[in-house]
């Protein structure tokens, strides 16, 4: 009998909706599953990303064998850029195909080079460690999406990644039930389930039930369609493609990740987009209307996404008219719901027409419903379990439906971030909480980001202005007097910082530096001084607010 204890800590994804990530470890070696990351709230100015903490894992680094990431999306592989350069030792990931492109071209953009990036198939497993790990194929909104099972000798935990049981999905590979079936044959030690529709009744909607819809509501419409999904969502731009092919469209794609993602499910083959069926962005606005998709970034109401640029009347492609219909194959992530409403209300301004799944079923969620959460229970049979991915009200509900299953209560462990979950051969419990939180980053540009107008704005909002005045000699270039300091909207600044004070002597610096290379052109020298302030200001505050520095000679 083995004497070690397996913990599993999630550092994220409980009590919240978004930046999932669970540490399985047994006899001091550990295996990552996803390295999410979530996207802020609308008042979190300022801030681009929210991060878990991974404070643990950073003074564990010399100890962590492997990363698994269970699929391609943002809120389980978004953070693995952040975690990588923040650990000492670089341990090897591993993904789905898929999951590994659009992985390695997130740390291309990152400058992340040297990382071991795995491609692992369904039902394929490797060791590491003291585990040996089994991907086994689930369905879910993107292709290559898998459970892992990690097995070690006290038995075998099943982190489920974001699954629903689709009968049939669009690429004709359904979850892998007989699979599943076994590992419960087998004895399942430790379930941690996907929660996130543990709120709805039934079984969620087959993917391919949304395909025949999207083709009715394009019949019924007289002039150019723009569709708006993830753009993850290879499966439904397939279907959008089809519905297009089917009605004589041809199809435009619009937003930069869309047009990535699109390319590299064509390189893997999940999409087949015939080759004369696109239209380049430039052409759009040539192109007869009715004989035009337009599919597009934005279907959260992002602010810099196509399709909020569109509504805003600022798309440089794209201009939204009378007989437009824009239709909303997405629904909002809890959070979102404020930002697409005021889309869609921008839309009907400019006089085109909306349909979104709430008058049409265009959209099927990847999540399982309740019916299929206790099918992934039954199959299993797990001695515990742990539901994830859900805010609290989703987590208990998901702990109610196990016990309705027959999981005795004492066995089902409604855990929360940083706090670990410990079973040896005598049985099961909480152990010493760690810490877990959030991280924020900011200063990272991400997104559509084309005109500098928008740029400046977006700026301006997140970190504000610092105006510098700085008054030289005309004879040795040097201040004559203190330089001057004005800033507004600066987040978590206050006059009387000291800051101010530092700031005003990296700007004399700048200057004498200046002076010395005997540069005395002013348009030069507030170039220089921009530029000094940035780093400064962004090596104090870790924020990147416009700077415009003015230069007087008397
Ligand atoms: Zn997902
Ligand atoms: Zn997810």
């Amino acid at each position: 009998m083995s004497r070690a204890t397996l913990r599993v800590l999630p550092l994220g994804g409980l009590g919240e909706i978004g930046k999932n990530m669970m540490v399985v470890e047994y006899d001091g070696r550990i295996v990552v599953v996803d390295t999410g990351l979530m996207f802020p709230a609308p008042d979190q100015l300022g801030i681009d990303l929210v991060l878990p903490d991974f404070t643990y894992l950073r003074e564990r680094a010399d100890d962590v064998e492997a990363i698994v990431l269970t699929h391609g999306h943002e809120d389980h592989v978004g953070a693995l850029p952040f975690v990588l350069r923040e650990l000492d030792r670089t341990p090897v990931v591993y993904g789905g195909p898929l999951t590994a492109a659009m992985v390695r071209s997130k740390l291309d953009e990152h400058r992340l080079k040297d990382v071991e990036v795995e491609d692992v198939l369904a039902a394929q497993s490797f060791d590491a460690g003291p585990f040996s790990v089994e991907m086994v194929k689930m369905a879910h909104s993107i292709p290559d999406s898998f459970a892992v099972a990690l097995s070690c000798e006290l038995g075998t935990t099943l982190v489920t990644g974001d699954y629903k049981f689709d009968q049939t999905p669009v690429d004709g590979v359904p979850a892998d039930v007989s699979r599943l079936a076994e590992l419960g044959g087998e004895g399942l030690l430790l379930l941690c389930g996907d929660s996130t529709n543990a709120d709805r009744p039934g079984m969620s909607p087959s993917e391919s039930a949304v395909g025949p819809k999207l083709e009715e509501v394009f019949s019924r419409c007289p002039g150019r369609i723009v569709v708006t999904c993830f753009a993850s969502n290879i499966h439904r731009v397939q279907q959008v493609v089809d519905a297009a092919a089917q009605l004589g469209r041809r199809v435009s794609l619009v937003g930069r990740s869309m047009r990535k993602n699109i390319n590299i499910g064509r390189m893997l083959g999940h999409i087949d987009v015939p080759e004369g069926m696109l239209v380049g962005a430039r052409e759009i606005e040539d192109f007869p209307d009715h004989k035009l998709v337009v599919i597009s970034t934005g279907s959260q109401g992002e602010p810099l996404s196509a399709l909020r640029r569109m509504a805003h009347g600022d798309h440089p492609q794209v201009e939204l008219h009378d007989g437009d219909t824009v239709v909303f194959s997405a629904t909002p992530i809890p959070g979102n719901e404020r930002a697409v409403n005021e889309t869609i209300d921008r839309i009907y301004r400019l006089g085109a027409n909306v349909i979104t799944a709430a008058d049409v079923p265009v959209h099927a969620s990847g999540h399982g419903s309740a019916e299929e959460l206790k099918l992934m229970l039954n199959l299993t049979r797990p001695r515990y379990v742990m539901p994830v991915h859900g805010d609290h009200r989703r987590l208990r509900l998901h702990g109610e439906l196990a016990e309705a299953v027959g999981v005795p209560p004492e066995d089902i462990f409604r855990g929360e971030n940083g706090l670990p979950l410990e079973i040896d051969s005598s049985g099961a419990r909480f152990g010493e909480r760690v810490q877990a939180g959030m991280i924020f980053v900011d200063g990272v540009d991400v997104g559509d980001i084309e005109d500098v107008a928008l740029r400046d704005r977006r700026m301006l909002s997140a970190d504000g202005i610092f105006i510098v005045v700085a008054t030289i000699s005309e004879q040795d270039g040097r201040s004559v007097v203190p330089p001057e300091v004005i800033f507004r909207g600066v987040p978590f600044l206050e006059d009387d910082d000291g800051f101010v004070d530092e700031l005003r002597d990296a700007v004399d610096e700048s200057l004498v530096r200046s002076a010395d290379e005997e540069i005395r052109e002013i348009d030069l020298l507030q170039d220089h001084l921009h530029d000094d302030i940035a780093a400064f200001v962004y090596e104090r505050l870790r924020r990147r607010p416009m700077i415009l520095p003015v230069v007087v000679e008397v």
